[in-house]
């Protein structure tokens, strides 16, 4: 195993810019001024450029005429809609290096590191065939298949890689819950608002639904609940967090009532979790609109303090690990 370099793995995509047309509402920004304040903030954080997706492992989860369709801009109008974006060449580009950044993540985090992150990331309301609310490849899923996949290669013995996927994004991972629908190797597990978007959802392995105005301590309740669910139905090799700030009571789409302190306390539980078990873990922003993008991406810096903390942690059981191998060499 390559020796882990002992900084945050964090992949960014976002000087790849999606032209969108004056006054859409998606704020495309938040990824630039989230990386800006990570590159001033947080030293021990490495940024690199996301490598974009290939179409071998896109088609892991994606249908190839989808993905056909989204390379050469052959989307009818009505697909781009239910997008979201206008088709362009850096439209393609950027979902591609997305799933990149988030392959890369998992890599990071599965070879000793730990943890490691996507700025951007967490597109799951796109399905195998179909892009839907501003996520055209479900970059989770694609990393989720490519990880079991290097992982048979490598450590066919040891039986198949099993991943959790832990969406808390306030909206249902619909599109990642209909691809893995049959699929025990992959866990699928939702916290979302009930009366919010995607009206049509489709069943997790585990789905959990809040309703409007949900607040810190009910909320935080409600994803103990599912963690022990989780953990007496599955056991996971890897986690992969869909951290959304959209739950934050300054969302204008979320419809529920977390703050701040909510906000880190549930990333705190979900990155304390995966630790104790000492499970990787690669996470992605996913969702956030806050009427004040500044208040999302103060919601996004806090996961990446909590990371940094739990970061620490897997670096400090390494370094013991060496000092033991070398005592008693
Ligand atoms: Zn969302």
């Amino acid at each position: 195993m390559r020796r882990p370099q002992w900084a945050v793995h964090v992949f960014y995509a976002d000087h790849f810019i999606l032209p969108l047309p004056a006054g859409h509402r998606f704020p495309m920004a938040k990824y630039g001024r989230l990386r800006e304040r990570l590159a001033a903030e947080c030293p021990q954080i490495r940024l690199g450029q996301a490598l974009p997706a290939s179409d071998g492992e896109l088609a892991l989860v994606h249908a190839p005429a989808y993905i056909q369709a989204i390379q050469t801009g052959a989307l009818s109008a009505a697909a781009q809609r239910e997008i979201g974006f206008p088709w362009s060449p850096a439209m393609a580009e950027r979902a591609r290096r997305s799933v990149g950044a988030t392959i890369q993540a998992c890599r990071a985090a599965m070879s000793g590191e730990g943890l490691a992150a996507n700025i951007a990331g967490g597109t799951h309301h796109s399905y195998a065939d179909k892009g839907s609310g501003f996520c055209v490849f479900n970059d989770a899923a694609v990393a989720a298949r490519l990880m079991q996949a290097e992982h048979a290669r490598q450590h066919r013995a040891r039986g198949p890689l099993k991943v959790a996927i832990v969406d808390l994004d306030v909206h249902q991972g619909n599109g990642t819950a209909r691809i893995f629908a049959d699929d025990d190797s992959v866990f699928t597990l939702s916290l979302h608002g009930e009366k919010n978007f995607p009206f049509r959802k489709e069943p997790s392995d585990l789905d959990v639904e809040l309703p409007d105005g949900t607040g810190d301590v009910p909320y935080l309740e409600a994803l103990e609940r599912a963690l022990d669910e989780l953990e007496r139905r599955f056991e996971p090799g890897l986690v992969i967090y869909l951290a959304g700030a959209d739950p934050h009571e300054g969302d204008r789409l979320g419809r529920l009532k977390l703050t701040f302190d909510g906000l880190e306390a549930r990333d705190r539980r979900v990155m304390d979790w995966a630790w104790q078990r000492r499970l990787p873990l690669a996470f992605a922003m996913a969702g956030g609109y806050g009427t004040d993008m500044e208040s999302t991406v103060q919601v996004q810096m806090n996961t990446y303090r909590v990371a940094l903390e739990y970061h620490a942690r897997w670096a400090a059981a390494a370094r013991a690990g060496e000092r033991a191998a070398v005592t008693a060499a």
